[in-house]
């Protein structure tokens, strides 16, 4: 006898990335940013650690819905916000997917959409991605009751094309298509342009990754005024104050700080390009990376070898004991210092 639920006892988790205790790791493991937030977030959120703490925060986000809404050029009833994006994904599932069948999820993927199935009983068709790990697109034109796919995807770091993310959604206007956006800014074009034309979009994204801000928890998802009234329903039926005052003030400042951002991402960028090249200089397969990760692999150098050999060296980066993957390295991109690090721990391995 177990006191917990059939669905419960059943479930696999999530495993998160590593978060070790001692500062002492290159952390390489994680998509982290290895650069600060805005100065002015910090500002921000030393401003609102006040006595309105007493007080909950504002259950519609109103103030931060106006702001991330511009910045993306739609209104305040097309978005929708959540504690990180794993949050709005979850809702997500449950708003459209749950009880539902034959929601289509590429195999390699981010991992925790599998879970979210599980847990919310939506039953998957789990698509294979090509043999180079590209999506094909041809396989999203079958009967279907939702797509979700991550641009650009995750652990691949390959992006597709908005034209073919087009096709995808227009090709099946009676399912919800949803785009996981979490790393678009380091390269791939946004779906959220396409939002206005078609209401079975729902685009999420994340200040995680590209705003440095993985510790505040706070994450969007972007669609039709109806798929948002759905996500608030579910929300409203759970908990009414996922975000709360410190994380609203430091996610709105985020997202008015554009200088910075831009700043920011493009040094990312520029890292990645470096490395990317040193990579293949030293004999790594790299793919062509639009995220603020690699996905490498070594033809005579087994992956969990070179992971364990990284680790030793203090140096962490995630290796997936998973079909098709297991030769395969995810390489987070740190600052500069870090990833010559990197870099020279490798090629003396490689020798
Ligand atoms: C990191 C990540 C997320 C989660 O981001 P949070 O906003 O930190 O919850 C979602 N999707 C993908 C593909 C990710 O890599």
């Amino acid at each position: 006898m177990s006191y917990l639920s059939d669905r419960i006892q059943n479930i696999e988790p999530y495993v998160p990335g590593e978060q070790p205790k001692d500062g002492t790791y290159i952390k390489l493991n994680t998509n982290e940013n290895p650069y600060p937030p805005s100065p002015k977030v910090i500002e921000a959120i030393k401003a609102a650690a006040g006595d309105r703490l007493r007080l909950y925060p504002d259950p519609e986000c109103a103030s931060l819905k106006s702001a991330y809404a511009a910045s993306i050029g739609l209104r305040k009833e097309n978005v929708f916000i959540g504690n990180g994006s794993d949050e709005v994904l979850a809702i997500a599932f449950q708003a459209f997917f749950m009880n539902k069948k034959e929601v289509l999820i590429p195999d390699i993927s981010y991992s925790f959409y599998p879970v979210y199935a599980d847990l919310y009983n939506v039953k998957c068709r789990i698509i294979p991605v090509m043999d180079d790990f590209r999506i094909n697109i041809k396989d999203y034109m079958i009967p279907n009751s939702g797509i979700v796919i991550a641009n650009p995807n995750a652990p691949t770091s390959l992006a597709l094309s908005l034209s073919e993310i087009e096709d995808i959604i227009k090709n099946n206007r009676d399912s919800v298509v949803l785009i996981d956006e979490a790393y678009v800014d380091f390269g791939a074009e946004s779906a959220v342009k396409l939002i206005e034309k078609y209401d079975n979009l729902l685009v999420t994204q994340t200040l995680s990754k590209s705003r440095s801000l993985a510790g505040l928890r706070v994450g969007f998802a972007a669609g039709s005024a109806e798929l948002i009234r759905g996500m608030e329903t579910v929300k409203n039926s759970f908990n009414s104050y996922t975000v709360d005052l410190l994380a609203q003030a430091g996610a709105e400042a985020a997202i008015k700080d554009c200088g910075y951002f831009e700043k920011m991402r493009n040094k990312v960028i520029g890292t990645r390009e470096r490395t990317a090249d040193r990579l293949r200089e030293i004999g790594f397969e790299v793919l062509d990376s639009k995220t603020n990760f690699l996905f490498i692999h070594s033809r005579n150098k087994k992956a969990e070898d070179i992971f364990q050999y990284l680790r030793k060296n203090m140096i962490l980066v995630r290796y997936f004991n998973k079909p098709r993957i297991s030769d395969f390295l995810r390489v987070s991109i740190g600052t500069d210092e870090e990833m010559d690090n990197l870099l020279s721990c490798l090629s003396d391995y490689m020798i």
